[in-house]
């Protein structure tokens, strides 16, 4: 699938890549007795949300895991049927829409838990929750003074018929770090939280595994795992090779113009870069309006007609100066600014790499119609 273009930047996603991902990582889960839940939010890691979960249903995944009731909504809008989680809410979140769609509510305080009550009496159903404990990344999640009054209450709320508590579940803070302590020390607050839930009668699955868990530490994998960013060919954990993941985003784009410039001319805003021969420039009408990072200025190269050629001077809002030295280029020649990797050009990590970020940032940050925009 390839979008319109966002002005000369044209992102195409590998749906076959997410979904073969997806299926190397559902066969890690099958063999500790796991299912698995692609995360699809925030538009599926910039992938396109409906894309990602099609991709990842037909590679074996059986849950859809989402920030936002908004974005399951929109999941089931698009005749996405499967099991989907939504787990972080508006304070005054109504879940009447997530419960008639059948969407896994996460709760993590009585607020939600009373919101979800009133949701589904109001619709005469039960509602499916999810209960989230907070074992130390200190984010979204009960804390561990209020998880047994949380877990009394959604008991009480089973019992009426209102909900049905389907899990307890939590996040790592450090799991693509493997070995560090956190990780055993949240492996242990989750057990005990779970025995909580146990001992107030409830018949919980459990889940707890991001990517990186689930390629290193099956014995974290309860009754589901939850990757994201593996799922779209990234590995988290850098050295891990054993699944054998691949990118499946692409960004390119074509060049616009072509010009022949002496040694010694200056290129882009303040001429931070000076040919050091004549040389042929390429212009690529790609920028950082287009969620290209302007820190890549100087730092990064793409592929073009065959080989890396360094971009030369600042980024633009809309276009950079790629340095072609005296190969022949042409207008129209087709850019790739990162894909897989296997053609020679880089990839998102490499562009993550380069600027001090986590590629998560790179794919997701060509996402951009989030923030809503008030006028
Ligand atoms: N579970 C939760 C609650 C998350 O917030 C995320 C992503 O941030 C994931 C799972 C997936 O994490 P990753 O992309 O590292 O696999």
């Amino acid at each position: 699938a390839s979008n319109p273009p966002l002005s000369r930047a044209e992102l195409v996603v590998d749906a076959e890549a997410i979904r073969g991902n997806v299926a190397l990582l559902a066969a890690q889960a099958r063999r500790s007795g796991a299912a698995t839940m692609a995360v699809v939010k925030a538009d599926g890691y910039g992938h396109g949300a409906s894309t990602a979960a099609r991709a990842a249903l037909a590679g074996g995944a059986t849950w859809l895991g989402v920030r936002s009731q908004a974005e399951a909504l929109a999941l089931r809008a698009d005749g996405i049927i499967a099991d989907i989680l939504c787990w972080l809410h508006e304070a005054d979140e109504d879940f009447t829409e997530a419960v008639r769609h059948g969407v896994t509510i996460s709760v993590a305080a009585q607020a939600t838990l009373q919101a979800v009550v009133r949701a589904a009496r109001q619709l005469g159903t039960t509602a499916d929750i999810h209960l989230k404990i907070d074992t130390g990344l200190s984010r979204n999640g009960a804390t561990r003074d209020d998880w047994p009054a949380l877990v009394a209450a959604a008991a009480e709320a089973e019992s009426a018929g209102q909900v049905s508590v389907d899990a307890v579940w939590s996040h790592l803070a450090c799991a693509d770090e493997p070995g560090h302590p956190s990780i055993d020390a949240q492996a242990e607050r989750f057990d005990a939280a779970y025995r909580v839930a146990c001992d107030a009668g409830l018949h919980p699955m459990r889940h707890l595994a991001n990517s990186a868990a689930t390629l290193t530490r099956p014995d974290l994998h309860f009754d589901l795992v939850r990757p994201g960013i593996a799922c779209y060919g990234l590995n988290p954990v850098p050295g891990h090779t054993e699944v054998r993941l691949r990118p499946a985003m692409t960004l390119r784009s074509r060049v616009a113009l072509v010009k022949r410039v002496p040694a010694g001319e200056g290129v882009s805003y303040g001429l931070t870069w000076t040919a050091p021969r004549d040389t042929t420039l390429a212009l690529v009408p790609v920028g950082y309006a287009d969620g290209m990072p302007r820190l890549l200025s100087g730092r990064m190269s793409v592929w073009l007609a065959g080989a890396r050629r360094p971009i030369a001077g600042r980024i633009c809002m809309d276009q950079f100066v790629v340095d072609c030295g005296d190969d022949p280029v042409r207008p129209g020649d087709p850019v790739v600014l990162f894909g897989a990797g296997d053609h020679g050009e880089p990839t998102a990590t490499e562009w993550a790499d380069a600027i001090g970020t986590i590629d998560y940032e790179i794919v997701t940050g060509l996402y951009r119609p989030r923030a809503r925009r008030h006028v």
